[in-house]
């Protein structure tokens, strides 16, 4: 994969691969020249993307807004309607929107178009859920009063989103957003434009009018964040990465009193217990640590073990890891593919590092990355994890698995709960009583029981804590792009 060039021949449709910004229906050069796109399994350029200044962000930011007004105007039902051609047009794609994310973000190609799949859900629900956008009539408090609730759509939606799921987290923001009625302005990872960029392409081909979404690929993200939350047209902030960011942004729109969505940080805990069944919690903890090669936010970050089934589960896990296969995601039986670049290796680095400093084992791996092109780290293992290492209190995002011993219920709850994050947890148990306890008693947004992978459109996605504000998802996640307005009619 030298080029953009190649990309384009493995594509059906190479129409799709598309690098400028779309802005109110057109195709838009950046006044900042191009910036590279890399592809961390071979390291070369996939392609050029148009690096847009922050006038021509606030340029777009002034088309949604007029956008935004007839698009609010057309009834849920039409509205529905091309979402659902959109739906359609991804899942027609869902090869070539897979080869274009892999060429990007290095994930095996399964993966890609599995993400793909659950992106276009969003859409696909969303779309239904334009339809019940539904009011309230509340009894008057009065007898010539009636009170009326109606559901209107915020305005202008902008969102930035990380580079570890280039699609789907753009589709489970844009999905609500337009199904409620608003205009949508993206801003994507400068890691991973492209996949947004493609969703421009069927945008214009689904028939979604002008103006109502937008793809600002920008190398740089602190102006364009300035500019999302210090233009008054803007009304809804939505983004998703890490928890220090979230921070700023939420600081920067504190000013507006914007009204955000947060999807944050994550370190989820992945707790074993003694009767659970074995093989099951392997397969969870596969599914859930190494998918995307321990790049998502709901990755199990800490892996605790009940005493009594602590070595057993140990080998059975290091026997299973033994067997991933490391390569290019766009090869075939490719299991794990590269980080996405040299910073997400020195991190997992540091934190294995920092684990034998303090008295940890590495059981599989440890070891530097392979040489060659591209980014890749063989998968870790490190047993006798105590709280005191970094790994306990930071997400690693990488393919380190530690595993940490407890003996009990209440040792086992203060220790997953020891942490400013509060996105996903996860256990395996088969005691009905001890299902239910725990499952209360895990600080989290999200819990899974007996089941390493917990995403999907019909349920709210989100965290408690520091892990964000706001849910994405199911029939609460489009509540974040209406207002709510009281009408007092004496009658
Ligand atoms: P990041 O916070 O570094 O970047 C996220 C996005 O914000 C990127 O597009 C980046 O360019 C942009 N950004 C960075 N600084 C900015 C600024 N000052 N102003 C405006 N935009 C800015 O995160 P990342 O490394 O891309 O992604 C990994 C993080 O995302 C992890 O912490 C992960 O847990 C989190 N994440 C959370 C969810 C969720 O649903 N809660 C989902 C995926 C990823």
């Amino acid at each position: 994969m030298a080029d953009a060039t190649d990309l384009k021949s493995i594509l059906k449709d190479p129409s799709l691969l598309e690098t400028r910004a779309y802005i109110n229906g057109e195709w838009v050069d950046g006044d900042d020249g191009t910036f590279d796109v890399i592809n961390p399994a071979r390291g070369d350029v996939v392609a050029k993307v148009a690096n847009l200044s922050r006038a021509q962000v606030a340029k777009a930011i002034g088309h949604a807004e007029k956008a935004q007004k007839e698009w609010a105007s057309w009834t849920g039902k039409e509205r529905a309607a091309v979402l659902r051609k959109w739906f359609d047009l991804m899942m027609q794609n869902q090869d070539d929107l897979g080869a274009i994310l892999t060429a990007e973000q290095g994930k095996p190609l399964a993966e890609a178009k599995g993400e793909i799949a659950y992106g276009a859900g969003f859409i696909e629900f969303f779309g239904e859920e334009a339809k019940r956008i539904y009011g309230e009539m509340i009894p008057g408090h009065q007898r010539d009063k009636r009170i009326m609730v109606l559901k209107q759509p915020i305005g202008v939606a902008a969102s930035i989103t990380p580079w570890n799921f280039p699609n789907a987290m753009i589709t489970r923001k844009a999905a609500p957003a337009l199904a409620a009625g608003c205009s949508f302005v993206a801003r994507p990872a400068a890691e991973t434009p492209l996949s947004a960029i493609v969703m421009g392409v069927l945008a214009e081909r689904a028939g979604i009018p002008a103006g109502v979404f937008n793809v600002l690929p920008s190398k740089s993200s602190s102006a364009v964040g300035k500019e999302f939350c210090e233009n008054p047209a803007v009304r809804k902030l939505t983004f998703t990465g890490s928890t220090e960011v979230g921070r700023i942004l939420l600081k920067q729109a504190a000013d507006q009193v914007m009204k955000c969505s947060m999807e944050l940080g994550g370190n989820a805990p992945f707790i074993v217990f003694d009767d659970a069944d074995l093989d099951a919690a392997v397969e969870g903890a596969i599914l859930c640590k190494f998918r995307n090669n321990g790049q998502t936010c709901v990755c199990a970050n800490r892996i605790y073990v009940q005493a009594g089934v602590y070595d057993a589960f140990a080998e059975k896990l290091k026997a299973r890891v033994e067997k991933m296969k490391i390569g290019d995601g766009l090869e075939s039986g490719t299991d794990l593919g590269p980080l996405i670049n040299a910073d997400a290796i020195t991190k997992v680095q540091e934190h294995v590092a920092d684990a034998k400093a303090k008295g940890a084992k590495v059981i599989l791996g440890g070891g530097d990355p392979i040489q060659g092109p591209g980014y890749f780290l063989p998968p870790t293992i490190v047993t006798g994890c105590t709280q005191d290492m970094q790994v306990a209190t930071d997400e690693t995002f990488g393919p380190m698995a530690p595993l940490f011993k407890f003996e009990d219920v209440d040792q086992v709850i203060e220790m997953a709960n020891d942490t400013i994050f509060g996105l996903a947890s996860y256990f395996y148990a088969k005691d009905l009583s001890r299902v239910y306890k725990v499952a209360e008693a895990l600080e989290y947004g999200i819990v899974g029981v007996n089941t390493g992978i917990i995403s999907t459109e019909v349920a709210p996605f989100g965290g408690v804590k520091q892990s964000g504000l706001g849910r994405e998802g199911s029939h609460h996640g489009i509540e974040d792009y209406l207002e709510m307005k009281y009408v007092c009619m004496s009658v």
